[in-house]
């Protein structure tokens, strides 16, 4: 048996070995192998098994494909692991990554498994525990304290030495005397580390759909009984928040668990609460469908994670829920995969391999003949766009469950707020609104996308501004702290009393931030218990669900906080939520501005008046004829869209064209420019023009410096995408970049800046 391997040592080049006799049953494709290579043994993956090699060497190394010149190979070392770590499919779409992300094999292959999973070493926790041997005949002459430690194993048959030596309040040593008796034996057994053992689960029972929830289910479930599963479209599930979908998804698997299938659910990773991880275990708690729930997303331990990870590769959790990555979880078979939030720009990885995993499930699907559910109250431009051309099935929930209604949006135009002391940051209808809230005992989400005191320290004198010495950004004044900090390189220093330049005292803080908001509220309301939540105030790794859970008891009157709370947050005694400034995402520099900015406004304003009371939100803004802002007040996406999508198609932004964009990096910016030109040139010259829509650049990024590093943009549109791809992907291999050089290829990018 010959295979294939790649290796992280050499990137873009495959090597083949011999496997020996005795591996032969253990090894497959997605096995993980140790191997020797060149001096040194590493690790690598099987991506093909193969008859025959058709490489050459000439020194019997394992060699590029190239020539017929049978070679002795070397062979593998070792296999890791009891099972192929990847499965063959999940292994195509690995190579389908690469090609369509431009990024090599290996690289793709990276972000599949969780860290420990991968390595050589065993991940798993062991720990000593002790066992009671029943045939063994009792010892005699065993001591009045060697005996109650006896009977105390013995009445437990089997547990740890730990939990034993403090029970009984005994020593190591002793139960290592009784171990050489026979009677009991010591010996090391996995532990699983289970991040969520505390929650406490109350099982849920399928509720009654409502007809419209019926409708897509049906349909949902007949493309899953398909005969011909690999020509069934994805499905878009278009339903207004608060809408159940949830509770279609967890039909959905129910139908998945029946057919012996498994089930795969994203959701970003903001959302991953304990109240949504709970919605998912307590459904499959108990019954004929029970089964375990792994659960995969980043704030778990290393080790966890590969728990996590191995309960679903041996089949005993069938459903995962996580955040990006989980969308490779070895889920086998593949029932169904849940892309629930499916607009939300978490899902891209900002680094190497550059995915998007709501696109990477849609593969995914094809590539397993299985169904995938793209679920959203404001779907992306992309997937309604595929939906209207017929790409993917549109499925709708028009209304909230048990006829609740949707919260009344009022807009405040705050030009019309202007005192002589400038603009408030809160409108007196605002104002108002939260106090006849207070007095009612009801709850208040406050939203503002900006964290921090004030956005910039300005001089009214001279005009000085506090810039942030690596980057090209302002500095934000955190108040608290007395200091400024650079958002995007952590630069912080000393917050100063007078102007630098000039000396004035009177120095100004511009832009306000949740800081400061939370310092106004607290004036207007002294009576409130308020909580700001932002990454400031979250320092702890489970402050954030301690917040939540304290705003679910009701301990807490008004959560301020950034988009942190924006996300799927289920509270009924929510009555009011206010947008304090819902200008700051419209104005950024990047396509997608309005359409995030709807989405934020509908999202955020989705968390009110989800319970009995009706609820009301009341949006600030200078823009109130802003299309994303007066269509979100009248809770019509379909509008919004087919206005939005008019500017994209003029401009061939996605999703008509696809973009590319390319950041150069170096701390020298002549040089930079110098390579920057050069990669242009090679692209105008190399990449077909079918391919290339149009090329800009290289320009300035709107970041144009952080970190102490210039960064220069090049933006390609095209239409064919896979063939640009093939190309940049060689041009990249080929070019010679300085070394004091640096560039990203971006593959359709949501981070523009
Ligand atoms: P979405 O995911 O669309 O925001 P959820 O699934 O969270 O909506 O549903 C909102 C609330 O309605 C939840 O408390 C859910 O348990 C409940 N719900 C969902 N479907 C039904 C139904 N058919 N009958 C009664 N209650 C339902
Ligand atoms: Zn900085």
């Amino acid at each position: 048996m010959i295979v294939r391997v790649a290796t992280e040592i050499a990137l873009n080049k495959f090597f083949d070995y011999e496997v020996p006799p005795q591996m032969e049953r253990l090894i497959s494709i997605g096995s993980r192998v140790k191997i020797p290579f060149g001096h040194r043994e590493v690790l690598g993956y099987v991506t093909e098994v193969i008859e025959k090699t058709t490489l050459t060497a000439p020194s019997g190394e394992g060699m590029l494909p190239g020539t017929e010149v049978p070679v002795k190979l070397k062979r593998i070392i070792k296999v890791i692991g009891e099972q192929n770590l990847i499965t063959p499919k999940v292994m195509a779409l690995a190579v389908w990554m690469a090609g369509y992300y431009c990024c090599s094999v290996e690289v793709a292959l990276r972000s599949l498994l969780p860290k420990m999973v991968c390595r050589e070493q065993e991940g798993w926790k062991k720990q000593l525990y002790v066992r009671y041997n029943q045939g063994v005949p009792e010892p005699d002459k065993l001591t009045k304290r060697q005996k109650e430690v006896l009977d105390f194993i013995q009445q437990k048959r089997e547990l740890p030495l730990t939990q034993l030596t403090t029970e009984m309040g005994c020593t190591s040593d002793i139960v290592r005397r009784l171990e050489k008796t026979g009677k009991v034996t010591l010996a090391p057994l996995k532990v699983l580390r289970d991040p969520y053992a505390n929650l406490e689960l109350i099982p849920t029972q399928p509720r009654k759909l409502n007809s419209a929830q019926e409708t897509a289910l049906r349909q949902i479930v007949s493309a899953m009984d398909a005969k011909d599963r690999g020509q069934v479209k994805p499905f878009l599930l278009f339903g207004v928040t608060g809408s159940g979908k949830t509770e279609v998804y967890l039909q959905a698997i129910a139908h998945a668990l029946e057919k012996g299938q498994g089930a795969i659910v994203l959701v970003p990773e903001i959302s991953l609460t304990p109240q949504t991880v709970e919605r998912f275990k307590a459904r499959f708690a108990e019954g004929p469908l029970r089964t375990q729930v792994a659960v995969l997303h980043s704030h778990l331990s290393d080790g966890e994670r590969h728990d996590e990870w191995h309960k679903i590769r041996k089949g005993n959790a069938r459903i995962v829920i996580g955040a990006r990555s989980a969308v490779f979880a070895p889920v086998d078979p593949l029932g169904v995969i849940i892309v629930d939030e499916e607009h939300e720009y978490s899902y891209k990885q900002e680094s190497e391999p550059r995915y998007n995993a709501r696109d990477v499930a849609v593969v995914r699907a094809q590539k397993e003949d299985t169904i995938v559910v793209l679920g959203s109250a404001t779907p992306s431009m992309e997937s309604y766009y595929n939906a209207q051309k017929g790409k993917y099935t549109l499925l709708t929930l028009p209304h909230r469950v048990d006829n609740i209604k949707m919260p009344g949006v009022r807009i405040v135009n705050m030009s019309s707020e202007m005192r002589m002391e400038g603009v408030p940051q809160f409108s007196t209808m605002l104002k108002e609104a939260i106090r006849l809230r207070l007095d009612e005992h009801q709850q208040v989400i406050l939203f503002l996308n900006r964290r921090g005191y004030a956005t910039q320290l300005q001089c009214p004198a001279c005009g000085y501004v506090a810039y942030c010495p690596y980057c090209s950004v302002a500095l934000t004044y955190h108040r608290r702290e007395c200091l400024l900090k650079c958002h995007i390189c952590g630069y912080q220093v000393k917050a100063p009393y007078n102007c630098p330049e000039c000396n004035e005292p009177g120095i100004r803080y511009k832009g306000t931030g949740t800081e400061r908001v939370e310092e106004t509220l607290a004036k207007l309301f002294p009576l409130a218990r308020i909580r700001r939540m932002d990454t400031d105030t979250l320092k702890k790794k489970d402050d954030y669900q301690k917040i939540l859970r304290d705003f679910g008891l009701g301990k807490i009157d008004i959560l301020l906080g950034t988009q942190m709370i924006t996300k799927g947050l289920h509270f009924p005694r929510v009555t009011l939520v206010g947008i304090i400034n819902a200008d700051i995402s419209l104005h950024r520099p990047d396509f997608r501005a309005s359409e995030r900015t709807f989405q934020l406004i509908t999202q955020v304003a989705g968390r009110a008046g989800r319970g009995n009371e009706e609820g009301e939100v009341i949006v600030q803004t200078f823009t109130p004829w802003a299309p994303a802002i007066s269509y979100a007040r009248d809770h019509d996406y379909v509008s919004f869209y087919e206005e939005e999508i008019q500017h994209r198609a003029e401009l061939f932004y996605p999703p008509f064209g696809r973009l590319v964009l390319i950041t150069i990096l170096s701390q020298n910016e002549e040089l930079l420019q110098r390579v920057a030109e050069e990669l242009r040139r090679q692209i105008e010259t190399r990449v077909p023009a079918e391919a290339l829509h149009s090329l800009k650049g290289p320009v300035p990024a709107l970041l144009e410096r952080a970190e102490g590093y210039y960064r220069y943009h090049i933006q390609i549109q095209t239409r064919k995408m896979s063939v640009l791809s093939r190309h940049l992907f060689d041009i990249c291999q080929e070019f010679r970049c300085p070394e004091e050089v640096n560039f990203t290829v971006d593959v359709d990018p949501v981070n523009m800046v």
